[in-house]
């Protein structure tokens, strides 16, 4: 009975494994068509001031909705797109898209306004991703301060021999850098300090159970006592509810994204009108 319980558990998961790679191919697929004919949006997160309760600005978030599939979750079909190599051009298409919209915030009245932006492995180690992105700033008049490069642990590590000197680039444009989900990988002190970044992200799962578990509070506090010697300015992710947000706002963090409040990702317009509206 074990053994023959044992061979349909094998034979289950097979068939799931195929289920899988069968998916995984048939994304690829959809994929390699939907950058040919632009079946991306991005869509805005709104990003607040804890202090002054002010919106600084917003994350811009990948969206994919495909005919056949439906929507994908960016966290489904990125790592698809970088895997297939892909990512260099959605990348870039993201970048000035969100450039697009930063301008048009700015110049409807919402002067000071600020844009986040997520940035993968290969795109960081593409010698023209700079020379991209300086026309993009360049094109759309934003000052590069405004533009701000969200990237995660693994990010930096996979994205060649030098870190140091991305970053370095980077930086010498005038844009600002942070480290995305911070907290996650395994090399986080040694990054902030090896790369001079400029803030981090506390990653969402550490927000999450704050107010019940005392253990995440600790972190949560470590991480922000840290960033304040370090001089990093701290958004934390993943804010639900009001519980989250004054605890945070207690613990000294400076910003704060999610949910609570109508936070979720939204259309330009949408984020542009509550900015307008204060
Ligand atoms: P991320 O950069 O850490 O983005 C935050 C994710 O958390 C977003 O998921 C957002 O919708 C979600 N989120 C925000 N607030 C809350 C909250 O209060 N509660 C919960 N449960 N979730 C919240 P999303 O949009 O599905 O994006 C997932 C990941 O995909 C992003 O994580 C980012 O790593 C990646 N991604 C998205 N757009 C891009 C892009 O244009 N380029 C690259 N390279 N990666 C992207
Ligand atoms: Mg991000
Ligand atoms: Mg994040
Ligand atoms: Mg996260």
């Amino acid at each position: 009975a074990v053994k023959a319980q044992g061979r349909g558990g094998f034979r289950f998961n097979t068939e799931e494994l195929n289920q899988q790679a069968h998916r995984g191919l048939l994304i690829e697929s959809r994929l390699r068509r939907a950058v040919q004919t632009g079946a991306f949006h991005l869509v805005y997160q709104p990003q607040w001031c804890m202090a002054s309760g002010r919106l600084t600005g917003a994350e811009a978030l990948l969206r994919w909705t495909d005919p056949v599939l439906g929507g994908i979750p960016p966290d489904t079909f990125i790592p698809i797109a970088e895997a297939c190599g892909l990512m260099p051009a959605l990348g870039d298409w993201v970048l000035a898209q969100a450039c697009a919209t930063l301008r048009q915030w700015r110049a409807a009245g919402w002067h000071d306004a600020e844009m986040a932006v997520n940035v993968s492995p290969r795109q960081l180690a593409d010698e023209a991703f700079f020379r991209r992105l300086t026309g993009h700033l360049e094109r759309h008049a934003i000052p590069p301060a405004a533009l701000e490069l969200e990237v995660t642990e693994s990010t930096l590590m996979d994205s060649g021999p030098q870190p140091e000197r991305i970053v370095g680039a980077v930086k010498a444009l005038g844009m600002r850098v942070v480290v995305d989900d911070f907290g996650v990988g395994h090399s986080s002190l040694a990054l902030l300090k090896r790369l001079a970044m400029d803030g981090l992200k506390i990653d969402r799962s550490f927000v999450r159970d704050l107010v019940d578990d005392e253990d995440d509070r600790q972190i949560c506090a470590a991480i922000l006592a840290m960033a304040k010697h370090l001089r990093l300015r701290v958004v934390a992710e993943g804010v639900e509810t009001e519980a989250h947000w004054r605890l945070l706002r207690d613990m000294g963090c400076d910003r704060w994204q999610g949910y609570w409040r109508d936070g979720q990702p939204q259309p330009a317009d949408a984020v542009l009108a509550r900015a307008l509206a204060h």
